[in-house]
């Protein structure tokens, strides 16, 4: 540990959402314009408006009696302690090799996940993105998907890039293409201790059209062919289940439609994700009729499912 408190370079490693996240305090704050209002969740209450984050800047302020200032400042006041305690603090939520780790908070210990952040050359032509889930070859360049021809850890796969909530790129998944490996080992392979449930595929391209609504569905293959059909606020929940940090972005939404897959599981799932999901804001399911998934569909009964549902 750097015993200098560096406090500058703290501010260069974790942002002020990061660490409101870190310690929970940012479920009932909504976004606007690069601000963060809400009640104050440092003393509680309800005025929708006493508190209010600048992104850019950094900076919070309770107009109600609990002050304002930076990271630092945050730090001291939730935990009520010194600098040096607030510096040690963020240190750890900074993490030993100067990682931020999505979904870190000060109480657990680190995932050993290395996020691998270097940009590979992907063949976007790949038979199963243009023939099986109808996603055009500008599309797969857009998203960055298609076959990594020199990596060991995705071959015979369809590579798709991963990025954490806040956009930075974390490495690669690979949608196996044989049978029999899928059969052995499942349609997906993930890197080591990848953070799945901090992660939404597509939230970094969805999330400036978030307020007005947001598509939920489970695999990437749906949030690209959304996107190609020009409805640009989906994202992908790799899987069906529904982990805190997932939520918390979510329900800066102000209205979910769910579209998960047209299976026992899928549905099983939204049902329960529903559950949780309308305590906090609007939640719509639809379900596919006649398809099994999303990307069965063409673009055109794409758009007019999110159509239907007027408040997108
Ligand atoms: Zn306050």
């Amino acid at each position: 540990m750097n015993n200098t408190f560096d406090f500058k370079w703290l501010k260069s490693q974790i942002n002020i959402q990061q660490v409101l996240s870190a310690y929970q305090l940012d479920g009932r704050l909504k976004e606007k314009n690069d601000t963060l209002y809400g009640p104050c969740p440092l003393h509680g209450g309800n005025n929708p408006t006493a508190f209010r984050v600048e992104l850019n800047r950094g900076l919070w302020h309770c107009f109600t009696h609990c002050g304002g200032g930076d990271i630092v400042e945050l730090v001291r006041h939730i935990e009520n302690s010194s600098y040096p305690q607030a510096a040690r603090s963020l240190y750890r939520l900074v993490g030993p090799k100067n990682v931020i780790h999505p979904g870190a908070t000060c109480s657990s210990p680190q995932k050993s996940f290395v996020p691998f952040t270097h940009k590979l050359i992907l063949n976007p032509n790949v038979s199963f993105l243009q023939k099986e889930k109808n996603i055009s070859v500008d599309t797969a360049i857009h998203h960055q998907v298609g076959i990594a021809s020199h990596s060991r850890f995705l071959r015979d796969m369809v590579a798709v890039r991963l990025h954490d909530l806040l956009g930075n790129p974390i490495g690669y998944c690979g949608r196996r293409l044989h049978p029999e490996d899928i059969e052995k080992w499942g349609k997906w392979r993930f890197p080591q201790n990848l953070p799945k449930s901090s992660l939404l595929f597509n939230a970094h391209r969805a999330k400036p059209y978030r307020q007005n609504g947001i598509i939920l569905v489970e695999c990437p293959w749906a949030a690209i062919r959304f996107a190609q059909a020009g409805i640009k606020n989906t994202v992908a929940l790799l899987g069906t289940s529904l982990a805190p940090d997932q939520i918390q972005w979510i329900i800066a939404s102000p209205s979910v439609l769910l579209i998960l897959d047209n299976d026992p599981a899928g549905q099983k799932a939204a049902t329960q994700i529903a559950l949780t999901l309308k305590t906090y804001t609007k939640t719509i399911i639809h379900k596919l009729s006649d398809v099994l998934e999303p990307e069965d569909l063409s673009d055109d009964q794409l758009r007019s499912i999110a159509n239907n549902y007027s408040f997108f």
